[in-house]
């Protein structure tokens, strides 16, 4: 399909109003080239690093966006999402830097780390059940019983324009870029980079990486239409979750504009951890580390400039130790 059927969903001008928008509020994160990766693939690789963003990942881009999109009215009864994790933080953050207040649900997978970062951005935390769907329950409850205002983790405009001001800063910093890898999971991330890199550069390539292990977006891709899997536990456990079955943006704009969605082994986000780890000198989570992963894997040529997204850095101290000394394996397949 071409780029321009789907740019009536978010456009490249919704994404370049959403970067004046939020300038101010979150950070321009570096690009920074990889001499180890760059050898591995024999083509230029640099690093986005999203894990150098406040709040350690490009959510806050999104959540930062919709609530400023919001009247003054809208916000003061309050916000509420539902996330695993990184979202949560993320409208936590912003709502503070406004002076609104964000209710944050979450399922009781999500790491008590991540749950802790929350609560210490002055959110109220509420955990139920076992699943991101057992957690949108109770954010609809809040909307209808108590007239708070839902805050997507993805599939809003508002959120995807703000992702997509981290593609406007790679497209600026390096517009030769031929290939970006991008981590996916419920698709703002991917739609919002995609829409805006293929915006400036349409010969650009866009690819999806997710986690073998319950990938909702490559499962619906695959499908031809909005599909449920089974979530599981995942090192990349910021990818988990579904993407709706009543999705209306992110699956159109991931059918339209990605090339390519690469699903990866626990096994080989473990490395691409490790790889950050021990020659990058960074701390990455699964879900931020899948685009290394996908290059040392060999599952991705390049004959040109190549950008790896990476999405976030928040990881569990201890248990990014141990995927560090090799030692993952009893924690997940
Ligand atoms: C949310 C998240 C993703 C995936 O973003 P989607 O918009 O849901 O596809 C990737 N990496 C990190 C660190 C995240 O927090």
């Amino acid at each position: 399909m071409p780029v321009r059927a789907v740019m009536g969903l978010v456009t490249l001008q919704d994404i370049e109003a959403a970067q004046r928008r939020i300038a101010g509020y979150v950070r321009s994160t570096p690009l920074r080239i990889s001499r180890a990766l760059t050898q591995q693939i024999g083509a230029p690789v640099h690093l986005k690093l999203e894990n150098h963003q406040e709040t350690g990942s490009f959510k806050l881009r999104g959540a930062t966006n919709a609530l400023l999109c919001l009247d003054e009215e809208a916000r003061s009864h309050g916000l509420v999402t539902a996330s695993t994790g990184n979202h949560g933080r993320a409208v936590a953050h912003a709502a503070k830097a406004m002076g609104a207040r964000a209710t944050i649900c979450l399922s009781g997978l999500v790491p008590a780390s991540k749950v802790e970062a929350i609560r210490s951005l002055g959110a109220d935390i509420r955990i139920v059940g076992h699943s991101q769907d057992d957690a949108m329950r109770e954010v609809g409850r809040l909307v209808h019983e108590e007239g708070m205002h839902f805050v997507p983790p993805f599939d809003d405009a508002d959120v995807i324009a703000g992702q997509g001001t981290l593609g406007l800063e790679v497209a600026d910093d390096l517009p030769e870029t031929a290939l970006v890898l991008v981590p996916l999971s419920g698709g703002g991330l991917a739609s919002g980079v995609a829409a805006a890199i293929k915006g400036r550069r349409p010969a650009a390539k866009v690819v999806g990486v997710s986690m073998e292990r319950g990938a909702a977006m490559a499962a619906s891709l695959a499908a031809g239409r909005p599909t449920d899997v089974q979530e599981v536990e995942t090192i990349a456990d910021s990818l988990g979750g579904g993407i709706g079955l009543n999705n209306r943006l992110t699956f159109p704009m991931c059918r339209a504009l990605l090339d390519e969605v690469i699903l990866l082994s626990e096994g080989e986000i473990a490395a691409g951890i490790r790889h950050a780890a021990m020659v990058e000198g960074m701390t990455v989570e699964g879900a931020g580390a899948v685009g290394i992963a996908a290059l040392l894997a060999g599952k991705i040529r390049s004959d040109g400039p190549t950008v790896i997204i990476v999405s976030g850095g928040n990881i569990d101290p201890a248990f990014h130790r141990a995927i560090v000394n090799g030692q993952e394996r009893g924690v997940v397949r």
